[in-house]
């Protein structure tokens, strides 16, 4: 099966944090608190996804505040931080919203994100992953973590489900489209 077809089948989108939705390194401030980056095209797109109506999750290793604001504003379904067995939140999710493993796709960079990895229907992996992760990946963003890949990876399920058109409306009429706009602008 080609990944074009793999990708019609996601309904949820499960995502690492550190190498993924950032770019993996952080400043530890003498307080012991740390500063990581995040990609407003990635944001954007996990917006998108949200108004195709696909689930989006987040499994991490770490406890982070500033990662639980990031969910809230970009209105991921789940997150599961200071998660050291990532398949146990995955099959909660799938549960949860009775998919098959056939309908999550999941992004990751390294080898904790093997094992999930090899259960999920689309497996992709950024473009400075490591290289059993791209290995044993469906798809090779591009693009490196937090510079987009996870972009790149949503754009492509987008893309390959047809959904612009329904996203360009539901920018239009939900009530909340000038607070969405806002954050796509920003
Ligand atoms: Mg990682």
């Amino acid at each position: 099966m080609d990944q074009k077809e793999l990708a019609r089948k996601i309904k949820l989108i499960i995502m690492d944090v550190d190498g993924t939705l950032s770019d993996g390194r952080f400043y530890m401030l003498p307080d012991g608190t740390t500063l990581k980056s995040f990609d407003v095209k990635d944001g954007t797109g996990i917006i998108f996804a949200g108004l195709a109506g696909i689930k989006t999750a987040i499994i991490t290793g770490k406890v982070s505040e500033a990662v639980q604001k990031r969910v809230v504003e970009l209105q991921i379904d789940d997150y599961y931080p200071g998660v050291q067995d990532k398949t146990a939140p995955f099959f909660e999710l799938i549960k949860k919203y009775g998919l098959k493993k056939e309908e999550v796709a999941y992004i990751g960079d390294d080898i904790g994100d093997a094992e999930v990895m090899g259960m999920v229907g689309f497996s992709a992996a950024v473009g400075d992953a490591h290289p059993l992760i791209k290995r044993i990946s469906h798809y090779i963003a591009k693009r490196y973590g937090g510079r987009g890949a996870v972009r790149e990876l949503i754009d492509f399920i987008l893309d390959a489900q047809e959904k612009w058109p329904e996203i360009f409306t539901r920018l239009k009429s939900v009530a909340n489209s000038d607070e969405i706009m806002r954050k796509i602008n920003s």
